[in-house]
């Protein structure tokens, strides 16, 4: 095994970063990992960091996934790695500077000092030029990895500093294997998950392996075919909120509670004392940050709704065109051919838009729920 085992379907990809690792000549200071959601962009910078640290076994080097340097890397505890994952919609300043501290200090132990910034997009302009000086002047030791969706994402100014790698979306069978050897899968349930996620393989994972995301993905699709005028589009809306609202609390509350707790205990509060007014402001902006984090979530959980939405009509266009590709949702076949047969090529395409419209708007920090609310008016049967 080798720490590029998980890198799914990105051959090109991790010839280049493997260069890198282990011909100084091939190296360079500044990265910038390009993807689609799913395609692996933080699986892949995690793989190039431990494979710069790696100390190598039986002369494998390179990111052998055995010696200490690999194990600690992968397992984000090798001191001189940082991640920056955020799960807030921004990434501020302040983080960004001391990044830059980091990022100065030489290695304590490894061969490099690896900084990856897996949503480099997320980040204000003025942050970026902070950013930009680090990038420009590297000290020796020091590799940025910048991880976004596309190259577009980030300012050309950052572009033009990093060499680019880009990750492509793993075909279904590639992610179906991961899932079977990695997770003991069973392969038929294993595909299923690959192709309903479209290659993204958190999600594919998620679906094989937890039945309530199967399910809660299932009643996303019959929506579509619930809604027959604009009573229902408003009801099926205001559901597809209340989900996302119910699972973004769910995946954080746990969070949200052992970091308040932390605080208190560094703030030196006993447990079922009140703070004394002057701590008042720390535990303010601890809950601003949980509460801009649970939004990101339910942000994120709508748009993977809309993005099941857009394959179910996707799959629809492809039975009224006659294509010959495989459906997304083969097992949702029924209520494939019966919105098919219900409606023309060009209404399913109108619907397409108005599902890629609320994508936007929601990215726009439109109120979900008036976005979803104009989506879900357009799926409704045009007579
Ligand atoms: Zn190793």
């Amino acid at each position: 095994m080798s720490v590029w085992d998980d890198v799914v379907g990105q051959p090109d990809a991790v010839a280049t970063l493997l260069r890198a690792a282990t011909d100084p000549a091939a190296m360079t200071h500044a990265w910038l990992l390009t993807g689609p959601p799913g395609s692996g962009r933080s699986v892949a910078a995690r793989a190039f960091a431990a494979a710069l640290q790696c100390t190598g076994t039986d002369g494998e080097t390179g990111g052998c996934g055995r010696c200490h340097a690999c194990t600690t890397t992968l397992a984000g505890t090798h001191p001189d790695l940082t991640v920056v994952a955020t799960d807030k919609v921004v990434i501020t300043i302040d983080e960004v500077r001391d990044l830059i501290m980091t990022a100065a200090r030489t290695p304590s132990s490894g061969r490099y000092r690896v900084i990856v910034v897996e949503d480099a997009d997320r980040m204000a302009e003025r942050t970026t030029n902070v950013l930009l000086k680090a990038i420009e002047e590297p000290p020796p030791h020091t590799v940025w990895v910048l991880c976004a969706p596309s190259a577009q994402d980030v300012l050309p100014t950052i572009r033009s500093r990093c060499r680019g790698v880009v990750l492509r979306v793993p075909p279904a069978r590639d992610v179906a294997d991961l899932l079977v050897r990695r997770d003991g899968v069973d392969p038929a349930v294993a595909l299923t998950a690959a192709r309903a996620a479209q290659s993204h393989v958190g999600l594919a994972r998620r679906l094989a392996r937890d039945a309530d995301a199967r399910e809660r993905r299932d009643a996303v699709l019959q929506i579509a075919r619930r809604i027959r005028g604009v009573g229902d589009a408003v009801l099926a809306a205001g559901e597809l909120v209340d989900v996302a609202k119910a699972e973004a609390v769910a995946a954080t509350a746990e969070r949200d509670a052992v970091e308040k707790a932390e605080l208190m205990r560094a703030l030196g509060v006993q447990d079922g004392d009140t703070l004394p007014p002057r701590l008042r402001s720390q535990l303010k902006q601890l809950e601003d940050d949980q509460k801009r984090r649970a939004t990101r979530r339910q942000r994120d959980v709508l748009d993977r709704s809309m993005v099941d939405l857009l394959s179910l009509y996707r799959d629809v266009l492809v039975v009224q065109l006659g294509a010959t590709v495989e459906l997304v949702n083969a097992e949702h076949d029924g209520a494939v051919r019966a919105l098919a047969a219900d409606s023309t090529p060009e209404q399913t395409i109108r619907r397409m838009d108005a599902i890629g419209v609320a994508r936007e708007r929601l990215e726009g920090n439109v109120a979900p729920l008036l976005a979803l609310e104009a989506m879900a008016v357009a799926l409704r049967p045009q007579g």
